[in-house]
């Protein structure tokens, strides 16, 4: 069994004592593919260094995260700008909305989200979308912007999850599924198209039971693809088979079935 992490962040300082072992231990488990995000400048380029060995196993996203809004400048426009043109830089993200950090700069962080999105659509690269109490204002902005990517980490409702499947955007869950409280995440597996569905682990966040309240790395996604498996009624070879599938059609890579 492959398995797909579609969201790490993997080249955060929280990995930096044990990069090799956590590299090794997600192999050992089956996780065969890795988008890593990165958030900063350096970080991208450390990332893209690296990715570029391995191609096919680590795509590298690089974007402004909304909750940065309040440091934006012009200038890391154009350094943005300057690295997600780049070969080695396979999907624009995270972007989005985040009003849960920042109340505030909500028409700001709209605008630098649109301008986000009309750079990934002229490089042709996917966007990873970071929505947070802000769902309606998301939607509305990639009704009007229309593009492809994925929601990471969906915090939505299956009403919701429709509307974006319908618009060709990828679902991401990740190891919320795991928590007891997780209902809508539960309803979102449940219902989404099933060729829309990708699995995440937003390392070193959010770690799914039973690490819950420890660092989460990507050998932990088996944990989560078993839940998804178990909410459809389906098996796990059958469920990591669609997710992974589903990335590379996500990717646009060819030979991708349906
Ligand atoms: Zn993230």
């Amino acid at each position: 069994m492959n398995f797909i992490d579609s969201h790490a962040h993997i080249f955060s300082e929280e990995f930096n004592e044990d990069f090799e072992d956590v590299l090794r231990r997600a192999k050992k488990n089956g996780v065969t593919r890795i988008m890593i995000i990165t958030t900063e400048k350096e970080e991208a380029y450390r990332a893209m260094d690296f990715a570029q060995k391995d191609p096919y196993h680590y795509q590298v996203a690089y974007g402004i995260h909304p909750e940065y809004i309040r440091d934006f400048t012009e200038e890391k426009f154009r350094d943005f700008e300057e690295i997600v043109r780049l070969d080695a830089i396979t999907a624009v993200g995270e972007i989005g909305l985040d009003y849960h950090w920042e109340k505030e700069m909500k028409e700001e962080q709209k605008e630098l989200f649109i301008r986000q999105i009309e750079v990934a659509n002229r490089l042709n690269k996917p966007i990873l979308v970071h929505s947070r109490d802000a769902m309606q204002d998301t939607f509305d902005v990639m009704k009007a912007h229309p593009s492809r990517g994925l929601l990471h980490c969906f915090p939505g409702s299956i009403e919701m999850a429709h509307a974006f499947t319908k618009l060709g955007y990828y679902i991401a869950l990740g190891g919320a599924i795991t928590f007891k409280n997780a209902r809508h995440s539960v309803d979102v597996c449940k219902g989404v198209d099933l060729n829309y569905l990708l699995s995440e682990t937003d390392c070193p966040y959010m770690a799914p039971v039973p690490h819950r309240g420890h660092r989460n790395e990507p050998s932990y996604i088996p944990d989560i693809v078993k839940v998804f498996a178990e909410v459809r009624g389906i098996s796990i070879e059958e469920m990591a088979k669609t997710i992974e599938e589903n990335y590379a059609r996500f990717l646009g890579e060819e030979n991708a079935t349906h």
